[in-house]
């Protein structure tokens, strides 16, 4: 791609750097900041450097959070004993737009992914095993998405918190294998909450 501006040229460069922004895309969109008034490039800048710089995660769920504690971990009406365990935020929007989990989560920032060079201690998976030891927990629910980082990534946890006394389940999916938990309709996977199953039960079928 041939530029007649280095000041354009770099700025599509960074763009294109987002994922699942080509060149052609990130183009279109620096063109079209181009034509519009100055401000709202400012905007935009101002609100990602201010997003980059204050975010917070949570201290308890590790969830994304403009405080120390988050929304859904300061709620007194949540079940704190319930403890869903996801990737990433992500997966904690899509089941809250479910309403039927009144329980909190545990965000793990990613799966078990030797390939891509990511093992247990890259992840929050400490902090979760500690609250399980604490006796602060009664049930560990796993919603990761069932791919083998994910199934890789339930089992070792699964072999961390086994020795304490608690129910563990696994989400019952009416999705197929591979699928993401983003992607789930809201009616689908706040019945696959509801009808989750015992993670012990999920061995044996494999
Ligand atoms: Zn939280």
């Amino acid at each position: 791609m041939e530029f007649s501006s280095k000041l354009l040229e770099k700025a599509v460069n960074e763009m294109a750097q987002l994922p699942g922004i080509g060149k052609r895309t990130a183009l279109r969109l620096v063109l079209h900041l181009l034509k519009q008034p100055k401000e709202q490039t400012q905007f935009l800048t101002e609100s990602l450097q201010t997003m980059r710089h204050e975010v917070k995660y949570c201290k308890s769920c590790h969830n994304i959070s403009d405080v120390e504690l988050c929304e859904i971990c300061s709620n007194e009406k949540r079940n704190h004993q319930m403890i869903c365990v996801v990737e990433d935020i992500r997966d904690v929007m899509a089941i809250e737009n479910t309403g039927q989990f009144k329980g909190v989560y545990h965000v793990l920032g990613g799966k078990i992914s030797p390939i891509d060079g990511v093992g247990p201690s890259q992840l929050n998976i400490a902090t979760l095993v500690e609250k399980v030891s604490a006796g602060m927990v009664a049930e560990v629910i796993f919603a990761l998405s069932s791919t083998m980082e994910g199934d890789t990534t339930n089992f070792y946890i699964f072999r961390q918190i086994q020795q304490y006394e608690i129910k563990t389940s696994t989400i019952a999916r009416g999705i197929s294998v591979g699928d993401e938990l983003e992607y789930a309709d809201e009616i689908t996977l706040g019945r696959s909450i509801l009808n989750r199953i015992p993670f012990e039960n999920t061995m044996k079928s494999n």
